[in-house]
């Protein structure tokens, strides 16, 4: 063979190649149009039925030389890159996501911004108990120029019988410090028929790992003019999550900051595991804020600080964890949270290695 006949040949198959690019892309408009049609209906993105159809349809009009099972091998890997065509623009739709909004989220909390690329830190006492406890905790925090109080007032305990909150007094107590000390508050509302009265007690509105997927609780608090922490539930993957949060912006409300807390795995040495690479994942997927919540997740007191290190190192705009006057004899969670000279240190060392600089 001359060199002139292969060079006209390969030719001829550039040609062919580029037909070929272009009915490709011409069958993805298609799909991107279905895909469309498929999720104003409803409707399931993946059809075996008609997977069936199209490659019956290649079986019966392939005249060769390719094998039918060649080619129904080549069509299968279409098929599926059409399917994920489908969900990358499904995704890209999601209000939460990146794709939709390039550009941070930026949650404006008096004077403090969570998001902004300058990390915070968010303390206070697992369950509000007294005015005392709560003031204590709160005033040891702003002489350290900290702002972002915790504190739950509507606890989701595992049994009935365990302290379930101060409820409404809860709220008035936060209130009251937060007044009077000029804090931001924040606290656990569970149920939603509470979400309106909290509007008048806090500032932001805690939605728990256990209420990760309570939909209509996520309506309410989407529905209101608050920002709202949300959890991570204990077995919700990625996805459930970042669409948790999407039913909270889907209702109107876009000032979410999303906590990973841990999730529950066979590791039994700490209380959750620590997924980290969550931080990163969320912070790709959605425009959101993204914070770590180093108590419950470790379950540790003596892994608060390398853990709120490594949630700083990763990304973190954000580390939440608890203090307690005397944590001895909290009503919740006493094995976990530090007290105030433990914070106090926790703090030093989190300002002295430089990755907190509020
Ligand atoms: C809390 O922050 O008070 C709490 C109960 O955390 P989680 O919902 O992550 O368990
Ligand atoms: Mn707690």
């Amino acid at each position: 063979m001359s060199n002139e006949q292969l060079d006209q040949l390969r030719g001829q198959l550039d040609e062919v190649n580029l037909k070929i690019l272009e009915l490709i892309n011409e069958r993805a408009e298609l799909v991107q149009e279905i895909g469309q049609l498929k999720r104003k209906a409803g409707q399931n993105r993946f059809d075996p039925v008609r997977e069936r159809a199209m490659l019956d349809l290649i079986a019966e009009n392939n005249q060769g030389p390719f094998e039918t099972s060649t080619l129904q091998h080549l069509f299968k890997q279409i098929f599926k890159a059409s399917l994920e065509l489908q969900e990358d623009d499904n995704s890209k739709s999601l209000l939460v996501s990146r794709k939709k909004r390039p550009e941070n989220t930026v949650v404006q909390l008096n004077g403090d911004k969570i998001g902004n690329g300058d990390p915070k830190l968010i303390a206070g006492p697992c369950s509000v108990e007294s005015y005392e406890q709560v003031y204590s905790v709160a005033k040891a925090m702003k002489d350290q120029g900290l702002n972002l109080l915790r504190g739950g007032a509507y606890k989701p305990r595992t049994s009935p019988y365990d302290f379930q909150g101060l409820g409404q007094e809860g709220l008035e107590i936060l209130k009251r410090v937060g007044d009077e000390l000029d804090m931001v508050t924040i606290s656990e509302i569970v149920s939603p028929k509470d979400v309106e009265n909290a509007l008048d007690y806090i500032d932001v509105i805690q939605v728990g790992a256990r209420n990760m997927q309570n939909f209509e609780l996520l309506k309410e608090v989407g529905a209101v003019d608050k920002p709202v922490l949300l959890k991570r539930g204990m077995s919700a993957t990625m996805d459930e999550f970042i669409k948790a949060a999407e039913y909270i912006i889907a209702n109107g409300n876009e000032n979410i900051m999303l906590c990973e807390r841990g999730i529950r795995t066979y590791e039994n040495a700490t209380r959750n595991t620590l997924d980290i690479s969550a931080v990163p994942v969320l912070k790709q997927e959605t425009h959101l804020p993204v914070m770590v919540d180093v108590t419950h997740s470790t379950g540790r007191r003596d892994l608060l600080l390398p853990t709120a290190k490594a949630a700083y190192a990763v990304g973190a705009d954000a580390v939440m964890t608890e203090v307690h006057p005397d944590p001895a004899v909290a009503l919740s969670d006493s094995a976990q949270q530090m007290n105030i000279p433990q914070f106090e240190e926790f703090l030093g060392e989190i300002r002295e290695q430089g990755v907190f600089k509020g």
